[in-house]
């Protein structure tokens, strides 16, 4: 069993580097309900694709790891990604279609406000609530080899 403390170690295949990952980077790659294709290698100070990685003590692959981990999460968690991504797009491009309308009823400005709204809300919704959400969700996948 791990533990966020300790956290588990990853090699980088580019340059066999090895980095621990720990805390909230660590439940965060093995959660489902997260999105996660990419990871940082702490000796070249990169990001790269998961598949790059592997994991030092079992040798499986990162990316191969997060496949195994979705096939045990529930719809719900894969699919949580997107359905928050989509409530704070609804929610941003009505905020932004009401005040813009309230303030401005022309149409120019009131399509450019909704979009504006909804592309920040799927932003902010998806980054911010549905990181918490997401967290109680799968939070505890990092306990699985
Ligand atoms: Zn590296």
């Amino acid at each position: 069993m791990y533990t966020l403390e300790e956290g588990r170690a990853y090699r980088h295949r580019k340059c066999q580097g090895e980095t621990i990952i720990q805390g909230k980077d660590f439940s965060g790659i093995c959660n489902p309900a997260r999105i996660g294709n990419q990871t940082f290698c702490a000796v070249c100070m990169k990001m790269d694709r998961l598949i790059n990685f592997r994991w030092v003590d079992t040798g499986e692959n990162l990316k191969t790891y997060r496949d195994r981990m979705k096939e045990i999460a529930t719809p719900f968690m894969k699919a949580w990604p997107s359905i928050s991504a989509i409530i704070g797009a609804i929610a941003g491009g009505l905020f932004g279609f009401f005040v813009s309308w309230y303030f401005i009823r022309d149409i120019t400005p009131i399509a450019i406000a909704t979009f504006t709204g909804l592309s920040i809300g799927a932003i902010v919704m998806q980054s911010f609530i549905g990181t918490i959400v997401a967290n109680s969700l799968g939070g505890e996948f990092y306990k699985n080899q």
